[in-house]
């Protein structure tokens, strides 16, 4: 039976082995989901809502355990990671209250003999297949719209949380016990092998969060079956400083996007394009925000960054530092592993660089300010969408018709101004270009769930 060792990337320490799901396991879990699906899908929605409701008393029950297990799985600061469990709540919330408007059908055409009707069914079953660096809100984000859609799922978390991974399937179990259809909701355990797995066999759909060649790969492992796809392929994101901003607002805010969770985060700041006139200010601004960020034992309220993730992500974050400096790039903080046991790093501010270095072209994952000075407005544009990627962008200015115009022309999906980074349940969240296919949360996102049909009659 294969395992997969659960590390804790604060300590280096051994927290368990998880056995890996085998490839029966995986065919079963489908084929239970298949047959599970006509039972949930012919269920009146406000039955479906009122299952799913049931998982709030369960989550809040647990939710110390779920933190403390996010912690000491990815190293997220326990502040932090009781986010998740308020998270997967605040999914439920907004989606018991809207998704019945969301599916309202739409009477598309009508005149005296004729009549188009949209209206949207459930797919069938979904696969959900879900990163490490939120292993609850990411879950959550799909499963919760899935579900209430009438679909049926297959969950296959991070190999990297797998113990978070349990823990939802225990909410499900519980909810089973009280009578909740079984195979409505199904886990399988494993690594990359077990998710290329769920995606030869015949689901409806496949939600997928994660890197852009895994994204490659289920896209070309699905072509044989004409998958639908949704993806969210991460970010490089950039931030665009106007010389007219608030300095020391602006340097506080793009140093904690780049930072929090370690910088792994999709729509973490990765890059910063500052105007000339001032550049100076906010370089020394962001330093000491830099220095300011308390980097610890993750399980301590005060601790604002923990480790990274695995050795893994810290391994790119060295060689893209490293490639930065060997082509003339200069550490203004930071810039090194902090000693002793854990995969701890320095938050990073570093300037004298330009688009040849990975640091401003491929996704970092890491606690890095990368600055650099522009001339004009247009050429911070020009950079700032000079990416394969496009998640999230922003432009920090105080003349909100300027920031206005300035966020409508960045080639992402989410674009801030005076902020940075997706919005809640009701926005649309997903990317352009590179960083992924399709959009979760709202009215959009629900029907990213579903088959919308169209139904015409003669009258
Ligand atoms: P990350 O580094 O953000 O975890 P990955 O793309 O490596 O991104 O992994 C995200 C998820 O995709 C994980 O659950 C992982 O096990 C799964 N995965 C990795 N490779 C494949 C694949 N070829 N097919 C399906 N799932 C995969």
């Amino acid at each position: 039976m294969e395992k997969i060792a659960s590390i804790n990337p604060a300590t280096e320490e051994l927290i368990e082995e998880i056995e890996v799901d085998s490839k029966e396991k995986v065919v079963e879990a489908v084929v239970n989901a298949r047959k599970a699906f006509p039972q949930w899908s012919s269920m009146s929605i406000e039955k479906r809502i009122e299952w799913i409701n049931k998982l709030i008393p369960l989550i809040e029950n647990k939710k110390d355990e779920i933190a403390l297990t996010i912690t000491k799985e990815m190293g997220k600061p326990i502040s932090m990671s009781i986010g998740g469990p308020s998270i997967a709540i605040n999914k439920i919330k907004y989606y018991a209250k809207n998704i019945q408007d969301h599916l309202k059908e739409e009477v598309v055409f009508e005149d005296e003999d004729e009549k188009d009707v949209l209206v949207y069914e459930p797919l069938g079953v979904i696969a959900i297949i879900t990163p490490w660096n939120y292993p609850i809100a990411t879950v959550f984000a799909s499963l919760i719209p899935a579900l209430l859609c009438g679909n049926t799922v297959i969950l296959k978390p991070s190999e990297f949380t797998l113990i978070v991974g349990r823990k939802i399937g225990e909410l499900f179990q519980k909810l089973e016990s009280f009578g909740f259809p079984k195979n409505v909701f199904n886990l399988v355990l494993g690594g990359k092998e077990t998710g290329r797995q769920v995606v030869q066999q015949d689901v409806d759909k496949i939600i997928f969060t994660g890197s852009v060649q895994t994204g490659r790969e289920i896209m070309k492992e699905s072509s044989s079956k004409i998958h639908k796809l949704l993806f969210e392929l991460g970010g490089k994101d950039p931030a665009i400083v106007c010389s007219d901003a608030d300095m020391a607002y602006a340097a506080k805010k793009i140093v904690r996007s780049a930072c929090n969770n370690t910088g792994q985060v999709c729509c973490a700041v990765e890059r910063v394009y500052v105007e000339a006139d001032a550049y100076d200010e906010f370089v020394s601004k962001a330093v000491e925000e830099a220095k300011a960020i308390k980097v610890g034992n993750p399980e301590l309220a005060k601790t604002e960054i923990g480790p990274f993730a695995s050795k893994f992500q810290m391994d790119v974050c060295i060689d893209h530092l490293n490639d930065a400096q060997s082509k003339g790039a200069k550490i203004e903080f930071g810039g090194k592993r902090i000693k002793g046991r854990g995969y701890f790093f320095e938050p990073t501010v570093i300037t004298n660089i330009d688009h040849s270095m990975k640091i401003m072209t491929d996704e970092t994952f890491a606690p890095i300010i990368p600055i650099m000075k522009v001339n004009s407005i247009d050429e911070a544009i020009r950079y700032a969408n000079d990416s394969i990627y496009g998640l999230t962008g922003s432009v920090w200015t105080k003349d909100i018709e300027k920031g206005n115009k300035i966020a409508r022309q960045l080639q992402v999906g989410v674009a801030g101004i005076n902020k940075h980074g997706g919005g809640g349940a009701g926005s649309a969240w997903g990317g352009s270009k590179l960083s992924g296919i399709g959009r979760l949360g709202s009215r959009e996102g629900t029907h990213e769930f579903t088959n919308i049909k169209t139904l015409r009659m003669s009258k």
